[in-house]
Formats: structure tokens, C-alpha cells, sequence
């Protein structure tokens, strides 16, 4: 049985169509899960009753539940189980410009970079797309908020679960349902170059994040296995092709790692790196996990870091940090899972209890 979250506006017109139904009934079961937010086929009490009854034949509605939440100032982080009890996580965070999530995209990822606890827990499966769809949906449940912007960059490389994500993309941001404007979507990639092309011709105007972390190939190497399939200069390359095709601007991570990737040298090679480029760089302080190689850098580094940058005429900023106390990092929640110890269960249908 398919879950009724993971089609588009399209997939439904195309089932109603299949089954000699008028089209309009797309757009009506699209707006009750979207706008009016049904849990049951019963509450979509504009249709028919063969058709709600064909509806419930073939489709399942929600599969994924929050299991934990963890709450710092500004920012909540929700642990998932799905219907196989894998877990993943998702993190809310309030800007003064809105709501925006960090969603998942695979139980665990295989990209295996080193400094990342995402990593630690190899990929088990990707996640489907009404799996994406319900962690917006069951956060704004739970905390009563309206999100206004999503970030693809929870646990999972985005561009190893591409279909998927895409159909993701197409139902938050149609107009009868979520209408999360494509601006307001910002996916993350540690770098798949094959998919940066790809979305460059993708009808959205999504934003496009790339996880960059090094400036050279031999430090990129090192911390990101990614680059030895595409290095720096493919990975440029595709980049120059992405921004000339879509016309917009590319933003670059860039953790600073101490003693690793935060020197004076460093940013010069960055900024060399990316001169010229529509771009902008976010440094990124580093959220500390239980991996001692890696460890933050110091303030007045990141601070030094970020002058380098400026004088070089590259447009950067640091990323203000959201959750280090609670482990907000990617990944976090997910790889320490043996100690629920105060688990928060949220029920469908009312508040929430402790257990
Ligand atoms: N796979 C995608 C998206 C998920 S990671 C990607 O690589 O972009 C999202 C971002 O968080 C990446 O830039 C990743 O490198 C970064 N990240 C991972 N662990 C982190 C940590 N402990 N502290 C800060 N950022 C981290």
C-alpha cells in the first residue's frame, strides 16, 4: 500500500484520471492533507464515497512519530521513528525571519566524512518522500508553528536520495498545498557532482548549499572521501555550470576545524578558490561530538578566518550557532539512541506525555 504523502499534485491527477474521476478531485484531496491538515480520509467530507473509500483502499496516511524532543533557546530537536523504528532527526530553529527546519533524508549516510557523526551509522535505506513530507508536517503538529523555511541538511547526502527528495521538493512548495517558496528551500550536498547538474535544470529556484570544508584536494581528501570521486576542479566546474544555468547564487560551508582547516594560509586558498564565483561562504563553528580528532576552533581563528575572507572581497558570514548544548549536530541524536533515557512520546492525536 503506498503512503498518500508521497504524491504530487500530479501523481494524484494522474490516479484520478487512471480511474475516470474528475481531475478537480486531485487538487481537493491535495488541499485536506495540506491546508486543512486531515489525519483521516473520513474528514475529507467534500468526496464521494466511492472515492473515499477507493482512497482508503490504496493509501496509507501517516507512518512517522516523534519519540524524543530535546529543547534548547531558539531551537528544538525532534527524534523520529518510522515504520521500521529506524530513527532519524530533524531540527527546528527560530530565526527573526521565521521557522526553518533541518530534515533528513537517509537513515544514516554513506558518505563517511570524518569529522560528521551522520556518518558513524552507515546508510541503512533512504528515506521516502512522504517520510521528508511528514517530518515538516508532525513538527508543525507539534509545536503549533508555521515553518517557513526548510534546510536539506539533516542526516543523509540528499543527492544519493535524489527522486525522492525532488518529489519532497515538489509537494512543500505546490501552491494548493504547503506553497513553501522554492526560496525559502535550501538543499545540501557534500558534493555529488553528477545531481548538481542535474537540479540545475530542475523548474524550482531552490537554493543550492555545497558542503566545501577544505581548499584544496589533498586536506578535502582527507576529511571527505566525496572528493576523491570528484575532486575540486569538477566539483568547480559543475558549479560554474549550475550558477551560469540557473543564475543563482551557490553558498559554501565551510567548517573550521582547529588545526586542521582554520589557518591564515588556508582562507587565502579559499578565497582564491572561489574569486569571481556568485557565491557566498558560511563558516560554520564546529558542533564538538564524542570525536576527539576534531575539535573547535577557537573564536579569534574563526574571527581571523573570517577578515582573510573579507579583505579578499568574498562574501561570508558565521553561521549563528543553534543547539550546541542539546547535541543539535547531524547526527547526534540519532547515534547516541541507547539512551532514551526520558523519553518524550508524542501521541497523534492530543498532548504530549512523558514515559
Ligand atoms: N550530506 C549533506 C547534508 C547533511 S550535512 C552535506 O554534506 O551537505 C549538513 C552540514 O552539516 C554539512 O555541511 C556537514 O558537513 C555539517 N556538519 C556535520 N557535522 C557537523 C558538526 N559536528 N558541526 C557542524 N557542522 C557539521
Amino acid at each position: 500500500m503506498q503512503n498518500i504523502y508521497n504524491l504530487t499534485l500530479k501523481d494524484f491527477e494522474d490516479y484520478f484520471v487512471n480511474r475516470k474521476e474528475k481531475k478537480f478531485r486531485a487538487t481537493q484531496v491535495f488541499e485536506w492533507l495540506y491546508r486543512k491538515r486531515v489525519t483521516s480520509f473520513q474528514e475529507m467530507t467534500n468526496l464521494k464515497k466511492e472515492v473515499l473509500e477507493d482512497l482508503e483502499q490504496n493509501f496509507m496516511m501517516s507512518t512517522i512519530q516523534i519519540v524524543k524532543v530535546e529543547e534548547d533557546t531558539d531551537v528544538q530537536k525532534y527524534l523520529f521513528s518510522l515504520k521500521d523504528s529506524e530513527k532519524v532527526e530533524a531540527v527546528l530553529m527560530n530565526h527573526d525571519y521565521g521557522n526553518s527546519v533541518c530534515i533528513s533524508t537517509q537513515v544514516g549516510c554513506n558518505m563517511g566524512c570524518k569529522f560528521c557523526e551522520s556518518g558513524r551509522l552507515k546508510k541503512v535505506r533512504n528515506l521516502e518522500t512522504h517520510e521528508m513530507v511528514e517530518q515538516l508536517l508532525e513538527i508543525e503538529k507539534y509545536c503549533k508553528t508555521r515553518i517557513s523555511h526548510v534546510v536539506v541538511m539533516g542526516i543523509g547526502e540528499p543527492f544519493d536520495n535524489y527522486d525522492n527528495l525532488v518529489k519532497f521538493i515538489e509537494i512543500i512548495n505546490n501552491d494548493h498545498g504547503i506553497a513553501l517558496g522554492s526560496r525559502h528551500i535550501t538543499v545540501s550536498t557534500c558534493g555529488v557532482v553528477p545531481k548538481i547538474l542535474e537540479f540545475s535544470h530542475l523548474p524550482y529556484q531552490v537554493n543550492l548549499a555545497i558542503s566545501l570544508h577544505a581548499p584544496t584536494n589533498e586536506l578535502r581528501n582527507q576529511i571527505m572521501p566525496i572528493n576523491k570521486a570528484y575532486p575540486l576542479e569538477v566539483l568547480m566546474d559543475a558549479l560554474k555550470k549550475y550558477i551560469e544555468k540557473t543564475n543563482r547564487r551557490v553558498t559554501f560551508e565551510y567548517i573550521l576545524l582547529s588545526g586542521i582547516n582554520d589557518k591564515r594560509e588556508h582562507a587565502e586558498l579559499l578565497a582564491g578558490l572561489v574569486r569571481g564565483m556568485n557565491c557566498y561562504i558560511n563558516l560554520i563553528p564546529y558542533n564538538e561530538t564524542n570525536n576527539i580528532d576534531f575539535k573547535r576552533s577557537k573564536k579569534e581563528t574563526i574571527l581571523e578566518f573570517y577578515d582573510i575572507l573579507k579583505k579578499n572581497k568574498i562574501n561570508a558570514t558565521i553561521r549563528r550557532e543553534f543547539g550546541s548544548k542539546i547535541s543539535a549536530a547531524c547526527g547526534q541524536l540519532r547515534s547516541k539512541k541507547e539512551e532514551y533515557d526520558e523519553i518524550i512520546l508524542y501521541d497523534r492525536h492530543g498532548e504530549s506525555k512523558r514515559s
